[in-house]
């Protein structure tokens, strides 16, 4: 799979190489996978802060309308 280029000599990478097999020289490091690993665990936690957030603040929401939930319980009983 050949996705980036080399910044350098513009030579189509081969994904995964940590230099071009061109010119040797570092290859930017959204062509390691350690790059994309480091990313997929921000995304991840991210997305755990986000459920987090979401299950807090539907919790509350809960909380607000108790109340009313209460008193049509009440009228059904
Ligand atoms: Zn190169």
């Amino acid at each position: 799979m050949r996705v980036f280029k080399c910044s350098h000599c513009a030579h189509h990478l081969r994904y995964g190489r940590r230099t071009c097999s061109v010119c040797y020289r570092r290859t930017p490091m959204v062509n390691t996978n350690k790059f994309w690993l480091a990313m997929a665990a921000v995304g991840a936690s991210l997305l755990w802060a986000v459920v987090l957030y979401m299950d807090e603040a539907f919790a509350q929401k809960l909380e607000v309308i108790r109340p009313e939930l209460r008193s049509i319980q009440a009228m059904l009983v």
